[in-house]
């Protein structure tokens, strides 16, 4: 599971789509006018974000299976 979220080109301003998986990954994504953005998961939130996304999955999964 991953969740999107739209950020700020720090060096245009122009909206940036990003994923919580992507910052966990690391990854670079680029803005509609061609900047690289390394994501940087500074203080480990975004890896946070991601085991709690797979936890609500797997809640979301057993839910279904009781149905
Ligand atoms: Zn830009």
């Amino acid at each position: 599971m991953d969740l999107d979220f739209t950020t700020e080109c720090p060096e245009c301003g122009a909206p940036v789509k990003a994923s919580i998986g992507a910052v966990a990954k690391g990854q670079t994504v680029r803005c509609s006018r061609g900047h690289r953005i390394a994501m940087e998961d500074k203080d480990g939130g975004a890896r946070k974000a991601q085991r709690s996304l797979n936890r609500m999955e797997r809640a979301f999964k057993k839910i279904g299976r009781i149905r």
